[in-house]
């Protein structure tokens, strides 16, 4: 159980690029959480949950000068990552809050398990439900449930799912035509995300092939697929 007025945190660097999605390209400072309800498989952040590592309990005011210490004045924009951060209520919403007060912009990524009423106030959330070479199952009641509340809310949003292979495209299609009005997209899966050689060649082929199933389906019309930028340029290396 995570403590109620402190957020874990794993990490926090930059300013860097954000290598994917919606904006990706956008330059950011990174807040990586502790913590997730998930196991995926490919998991290329692991020690966010899988006890190697041990999360700093932070105040989201302790988090905020941490934040401008390390990015002084160079960034507006700033990427709550994990782990899965919808597991952190209040104090979430506090920095959230701090941020915009400084006219920082926030993004956030969530498999979409939780909902909590601070997704109103992110700029760009991503809600990213596992594909099945994760081993994950989605529960679709609780994510149908999200979708629909972000809808009314005309909260900004979008869809990404990651593919590895064939069953993870046919998954992304199934998810993309369940939910046909939000802007959706695909990423290139890393399948090692742990080694320290460069995998860029890997993960152009793979994006090549992505791209060939989005160019001959005529279903998928309306989806980006897009490599994992940061990737291709620094590897696996962590804090970039
Ligand atoms: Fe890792 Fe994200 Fe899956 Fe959690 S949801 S196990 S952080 S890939």
């Amino acid at each position: 159980m995570i403590r109620e007025n402190r957020i874990p945190v794993m990490e926090i660097f930059g300013p860097t690029i954000q290598g994917e999605g919606m904006v990706i390209g956008c330059k950011t400072v990174f807040i990586r959480t502790g913590g997730c309800d998930y196991s995926c498989a490919w998991c290329d952040s692991a020690f966010t949950w899988n006890g190697e590592e041990k999360a700093k309990m932070m105040t989201s005011r302790q988090v905020f000068e941490k934040l401008h210490k390390i990015g002084e004045n160079n960034f507006n924009h700033v990427t709550i990552s994990g782990g899965n951060p919808a597991l952190i209520g209040e104090p979430l919403a506090e920095l959230i809050n701090l941020l915009h007060q400084k006219g920082i912009h926030v993004g956030l990524e969530t498999q979409g398990t939780r909902f909590q009423e601070w997704f109103y106030q992110v700029d760009n959330l991503i809600i990213s439900p596992k594909p099945p070479s994760s081993n994950m199952v989605t529960d679709f009641n609780k994510l149908d449930d999200i979708v629909e509340k972000l809808t009314k809310a005309r909260t900004t949003f979008s869809l990404k799912v990651v593919v590895f292979d064939d069953t993870d495209f046919n998954f992304a299609k199934m998810v993309h035509l369940r939910y046909i009005k939000i802007p959706f997209y695909l990423s290139v899966g890393n399948p090692k995300p742990y080694t320290e050689r460069s995998v860029a060649l890997d993960l152009l082929k793979r994006l090549e092939w992505l791209f060939d199933k989005v160019i001959q389906d005529s279903e998928m019309n309306n989806v980006r697929p897009l490599p994992q930028l940061h990737t291709l340029v620094w590897g696996n290396k962590r804090k970039v």
